[in-house]
């Protein structure tokens, strides 16, 4: 059989991590292929140093790296002494590469989406080295190997979309031969490159996404993502004492979850797996025989109504609002026609049945934007009073609870909003999807953590 095992930022930073990465590779049997995150903090480290620098502050970006490159040479010299001097010389190359770029950004003031990818992928780059490194020391015959080289994307810097013919194609090109000859590619996960070779980024968290389309690309029978947790928890973990790891996830399942906010995975990484059928496990590396989370393309019944509670926020909630807007055809054509050529995405939709108003949950950054836009393009309406005004609410939080037994169950919105009322939370919105796995709500953003504890407990208690 052949395993994609992905690894994430904590799962790669520190020696004592490393080693357990080497002991989880070595102990899977069959041909295998990592994928690696940059250590963590590092892709974080990379957006201020890029900021810095757009705004002029050429030396503390350039601090930035010195202080990654220097983290990333102890920690190669740490896990890999003997193999330190090739390994180190490509690692301050990419850095020096990455300082230049940064000089350019702050003398011209300017970073582009291209730029700031540019950028980013320095902290990938240099991570798929050193555990290929660790894992050489251990007698496994691995090298790293640039996503740049057969994950292509179109231009949308920032969250650069795979073409999947293409990189299917390239990839098994590219990683065949290596794995037929015994050896493990340590690929970098996040990065990719349009056809004409310039380097993007697939989105934050993506190395998730990474590692199912390689899994996919190589007909692998399992893609497991290795993190810092037990799996896919019933709540954040951050956030809720008693989140308990979930066994089994339907595909739908998890990418409502991790749409909802739940970091462990990123949103669009279970797609590719899904069509090509293959199982996504996340495991944790600090507790590798910990049962983890399976995800399948059909859950597994389990008798729960309420599997999971999610939250998101730094949120806004536009509303456009107006008693000549009821039985009027089109009109949330033009709102939602306004948002697609803002490019704001809009995570949750409500609309009351008597058409008075329309209410959009988007990222905060975008919903004072979105509003003028909303006052262009409804000029004439609000001229005639048919649109009363257009409101920003924030910060906002949508909190989510998600589980296939919440379809055909009735009374969930009921028990959900008892949860609440209990717990004092005001709800300003509400949603279900269609597919009646999800009923998302709006809170204010101080409620959020409240929120969520309340909707946990309530379901968690039919359990005990
Ligand atoms: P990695 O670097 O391994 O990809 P991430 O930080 O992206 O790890 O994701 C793992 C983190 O996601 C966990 O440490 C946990 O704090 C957070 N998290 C948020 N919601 C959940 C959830 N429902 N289940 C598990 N982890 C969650
Ligand atoms: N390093 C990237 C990030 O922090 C990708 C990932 O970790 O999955 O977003
Ligand atoms: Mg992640």
């Amino acid at each position: 059989m052949r395993t994609v095992l992905k690894f994430g930022g904590t799962s790669v930073a520190s020696a004592e991590a490393l080693e357990r990465v080497t002991r989880i590779v070595g102990g899977v049997k069959g041909d295998r292929v990592v994928v690696v995150s940059a250590t963590a903090g590092t892709t974080d480290r990379l957006h201020e140093a890029a900021a810095a620098a757009a705004g002029g502050d050429g030396e503390e970006a350039q601090r930035i790296v010195d202080e990654l490159a220097a983290s990333h040479e102890t920690l190669l010299r740490t896990v890999a002494p003997t193999q330190a001097d090739e390994t180190s010389a490509d690692l301050a190359e990419l850095a020096a590469r990455t300082a230049a770029l940064l000089r350019s950004v702050a003398i011209l003031r300017e970073c582009t989406a291209r730029t700031r990818d540019a950028v980013l992928a320095y902290g990938e780059l240099a991570s798929a080295p050193i555990v290929a490194a660790t894992l050489r020391r251990s007698g496994v015959d691995a090298r790293p190997a640039a996503a740049t080289a057969f994950v292509v994307t179109d231009e949308a810097f920032g969250s650069a979309a795979p073409l999947f013919a293409e990189t299917y194609a390239a990839a098994r090109e590219w990683l065949q031969p290596l794995v037929k000859a015994g050896t493990v590619p340590v690929v970098t996960g996040f990065i990719g490159a349009t056809s004409d070779g310039v380097t993007t980024t697939l989105g934050r968290g993506a190395s998730d996404y990474t590692a199912a389309i390689l899994a996919a690309a190589l007909g692998a029978g399992e893609c497991r993502i290795y993190t810092d947790v037990s799996g896919v928890m019933s709540a954040d973990p951050r956030m809720v004492e008693g989140a308990r790891p979930l066994g089994r996830l339907s595909y739908a399942e998890a990418a409502e979850l991790s749409y909802f906010g739940a970091k462990v995975l990123h949103p669009r990484a279970v797609l590719p797996a899904i069509e090509a059928g293959i199982p996504v496990r996340i495991l944790n590396t600090f507790e590798p025989e910990d049962a983890g989370t399976t995800i399948t393309a059909q859950g597994v019944p389990d008798g729960s109504v309420v599997k999971a509670t999610t939250s998101l926020g730094g949120l806004s909630l536009v509303t456009v609002q107006g008693a000549g807007m009821s039985g009027v055809p089109g009109f949330a054509a033009k709102v939602f026609d306004t948002t697609a050529a803002e490019g704001v995405s809009v995570l949750m939709i409500s609309q009351a049945s008597s058409e008075n108003s329309i209410c959009l949950v988007v990222p905060a950054d975008t919903a004072d934007r979105l509003k003028a836009a909303l006052e262009r393009m409804l000029a004439k309406d609000l001229a005639h009073h048919d649109v009363e005004r257009v409101i920003v609410e924030r910060p906002i939080a949508v909190v989510a609870a998600v589980g296939e037994g919440m379809r055909g169950t009735p009374g969930v919105a009921a028990r959900i909003f008892g949860a609440l009322g209990k717990a004092k939370v005001n709800v300003i919105a509400i949603a279900q999807g269609s597919s009646e796995l999800n009923v998302s709500l709006c809170v204010a953003e101080r409620d959020q953590a409240k929120a969520v504890r309340a909707i946990h407990e309530e379901f968690e208690r039919e359990r005990a």
